[in-house]
Parts: C-alpha cells; sequence; structure tokens
C-alpha cells in the first residue's frame, strides 16, 4: 500500500471525550490496529453542532422516513441543526474520497441500524432505523462501505467489512481514474476473481458478462454496471462451504505440478477446515506458498490470497 486508507469514524471511538457525559467509548482495535492502516476522519456530529460536552441526552421521535431529534428531558429540537450539518458535512466527505466509515453503535446521530425511532401518538412504541448523520451518510455514499463498531467483534463480520473496504480503495484506485482503460478492468477483474467466488458465484459470472461484452457498451455504463455490482458482491458473506469450494477450484491450477505428498497436505488442511480444526489460514498459507515455491503464474496474484495485511490476523477463523 502506497498511502493510508481514507476512513470516517464516530470520534467517541478513537477516544475522544465527546460523549454526552463527558466520556468516550474507546476501541482500541480501531484506533491502534486499524490505525495503521487507516487514516481516520474523525467526526463527531452531536459536537459539531453545539450541543457541548455534558450534555441532555436525545432520541428519535416520529416517522421513520423523516425523523425528530429531541432530547429527552427540555425537549429542545435538534432536528434542524442536524440536517444542516449533515448536509454541509455531506459536501465536505465527497471531496475526501472516503472508503469506508466506521460509526459507532446505538446512537441517534451514528448508529446505522437498529436505532430506535420512537411514535408521537403511542407513547413507548418504536419502530427501527439509523441515526440522522449515518442515515444522510448512507443515502450520498451508497458504495461506501459501512459498519457499527459493534460488530467488529465478530470475526467473520470483521473480516467481511475490511475486505469490502481494501476491495474498494483497489477499485477505485485501478479503476476510477480518467486513465482507466479496458485492460485495466479485465486485469482488475481477473485478480478479484477467487475472492468474489468466495462471496458470490452469481455476482462472478454477472461480472464476467459485464467484462465479455464490454465492447459492446458505452465505458462509462460499463464502468458503473462493474463497480456496483463488485460491490454488491461482498454483501454476501463468505462461507465456510464457498472458501473450500475456492480453495479446491484454486488447487486445480497446480495439481500436476506438485508431489503427491504435498497434495495430500494441502487436501488434508482443507479437509480440517471443513471439520472447523484448523481456521481458514492454514490451507491459504499452504497453498500460498506452494504457489510462490512452483511460481503458479495465475495465482501469483490473486487477491483472494492475500485481500488485507497478514498483520491483521482476519483469517484466524473458521
Ligand atoms: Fe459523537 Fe457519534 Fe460518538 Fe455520539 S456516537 S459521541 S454523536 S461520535
Amino acid at each position: 500500500m502506497d498511502d493510508k486508507i481514507k476512513i470516517g469514524v464516530s470520534s467517541c471511538l478513537l477516544g475522544e471525550k465527546v460523549r454526552w457525559n463527558g466520556d468516550h467509548k474507546q476501541n482500541l482495535f480501531v484506533r491502534d490496529v486499524l490505525g495503521n492502516y487507516f487514516e481516520y476522519i474523525s467526526i463527531c456530529p452531536e459536537m459539531e453542532i453545539g450541543m457541548g460536552v455534558p450534555r441532555e441526552t436525545v432520541a428519535l421521535y416520529g416517522s421513520l422516513e423523516n425523523p425528530k431529534m429531541i432530547s429527552k428531558k427540555r425537549r429542545i429540537d435538534w432536528t434542524e441543526e442536524m440536517k444542516r450539518f449533515s448536509k454541509e458535512k455531506i459536501k465536505f466527505l465527497a471531496e475526501q474520497n472516503l472508503s469506508g466509515y466506521i460509526f459507532k453503535s446505538k446512537s441517534p446521530s451514528c448508529g446505522i441500524g437498529r436505532i430506535p425511532v420512537y411514535s408521537v401518538d403511542e407513547p413507548g412504541k418504536a419502530r427501527h432505523g439509523s441515526g440522522m448523520f449515518s442515515s444522510e451518510f448512507m443515502q450520498a455514499f451508497p458504495l461506501v462501505p459501512v459498519e457499527d463498531e459493534g460488530r467488529l467483534y465478530d470475526q467473520r463480520l470483521k473480516e467481511n467489512f475490511i475486505v469490502k473496504v481494501f476491495s474498494f480503495y483497489r477499485l477505485k484506485k485501478s479503476l476510477l481514474n480518467k486513465n482507466s482503460k479496458l485492460k485495466n478492468l479485465v486485469e482488475f477483474h481477473t485478480q478479484h476473481k477467487f475472492l468474489i467466488l468466495a462471496h458470490s458465484r452469481t455476482h462472478y459470472q454477472a461480472l464476467g458478462r459485464i467484462v465479455a461484452e464490454s465492447k459492446k457498451n458505452p465505458w462509462d455504463k460499463v464502468l458503473t454496471d462493474y463497480i456496483f455490482l463488485f460491490m454488491e458482491a461482498f454483501s454476501y458473506k463468505s462461507t465456510n462451504k464457498k472458501n473450500i469450494d475456492v480453495l479446491l477450484h484454486m488447487m486445480g491450477f497446480f495439481k500436476k505440478l506438485i508431489p503427491t505428498v504435498d497434495k495430500k497436505d494441502i487436501l488434508d488442511s482443507i479437509e480440517d477446515y471443513r471439520k472447523e480444526l484448523v481456521p481458514l489460514i492454514v490451507p491459504i498459507t499452504l497453498i500460498r506458498h506452494y504457489v510462490k515455491k512452483y511460481d503458479v503464474t495465475y495465482l501469483k496474484d490473486q487477491l483472494y490470497l492475500s485481500p488485507h495485511p497478514k498483520e491483521l490476523m482476519l483469517r484466524n477463523h473458521f
């Protein structure tokens, strides 16, 4: 990686004392581990609209589509300030070229889901939606990967989000520049083959059709269709079964090159992974080793074998 990847983040997750009670919600994985690769743009919507610290807590009321943000005790209406702030901030963020956003969970400003929006007519009743700022962000940047920090405690969800961020970053570097050509698209698609397959075979096939038929369509349309579908593929979680299919498929590329005893080693490790006796990183490391040893050209550049820095230790799950 040449530069750090730009990511938006709720300020309290970095340890800034901006919460309603003057405290923070520091997440060490976000700040210290991901911080080695991500350049954070820290945003606290409630501080930026002048609520101050300490402050009265707020909640959302009314409709899911157009909720009002009102303080719980003194009933101060912050809706217009939050709307104005969101609009301005989104203009600023559009120039920042973000590759992701990590939002604080359970916040009426930052939460991306399961935020209560209380009924005005039936006190105590609530439906659930997104926070006011996060909801504007997701509408303005539908392709940018977002995650709720609470979900980063789940190993699979954490890996899925980080794969999405790194993939989006690579996609923008390779394809979203004025010099991009069909050659770049073919190369990008080839290198991501197994990574996409580990998430959605249907999307891999549809993306292949876009590339194959690209000469029949205007370049802008080809790129737009490809980018949308590529990012959509990662909304499908990779599973034990999908990973096994990919690993066996990869083996097909070099099974004639390696001795039977080594082949058996790899197959045994895939089987152990299938039985959840070893994490995914074990068969991947073995395959990576043989790809390097026997110089298997097609597999050498496959992003599936290293979609993110190994120091993140993300494939240590079953
Ligand atoms: Fe500020 Fe959002 Fe954190 Fe609340 S959740 S303290 S609004 S950054």
